[in-house]
């Protein structure tokens, strides 16, 4: 199973927000989204880094409230992990384990095509096991 598979199934979807927004909107975005990370762009929209949920909680126990109105940018991890569409799932999760992070942004000639979370690698996995254990109870049956 390729990163291809999962984008084919959740879409391709990118929600991002700009490195000069607060942490007070990031956090509204993340909710109102109903995800966990946010692709962080420049003004030009080039790629500037990633904000997880995780990022915020951190600014929140280092600042208290006073981080919400601080910019993204200042929390923001930049250094950002990239994957290719054709990568294999267990390869991603080897990244994610490793990284220990659970989101990858997906990379296709310089411009991000998709977002790929733990949720939809686990997702991914649980039906490739139940595809597997039907085939050979139909292939014992068979038999
Ligand atoms: P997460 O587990 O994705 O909520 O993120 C945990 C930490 O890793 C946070 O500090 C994120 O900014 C960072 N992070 C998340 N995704 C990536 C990624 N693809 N590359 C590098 N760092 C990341």
């Amino acid at each position: 199973m390729q990163v291809r598979h999962i984008l084919r199934d959740k879409g391709r979807e990118v929600i991002s927000i700009s490195s000069d927004a607060t942490l007070s909107e990031a956090a509204r975005l993340l909710a109102s989204k109903r995800i966990g990370a946010l692709v962080v762009r420049e003004r030009d929209g080039a790629l500037a880094g990633i904000l997880s949920e995780r990022d915020i909680v951190r600014a929140v126990a280092q600042a208290s409230v006073n981080a919400l109105a601080r910019p993204v940018a200042q929390y923001m991890t930049r250094a950002v992990a990239t994957c290719c569409d054709d990568d294999s799932v267990d390869g991603l999760m080897e990244m994610m384990t490793h990284g220990r992070f659970r989101h990858v942004p997906v990379v296709e000639d310089d411009r991000i095509i998709g977002v790929v979370s733990i949720g939809d690698v686990v997702k991914t996995r649980i039906s490739e096991t139940v595809m597997e254990a039907e085939s050979l109870r139909a292939y014992i049956a068979a038999g």
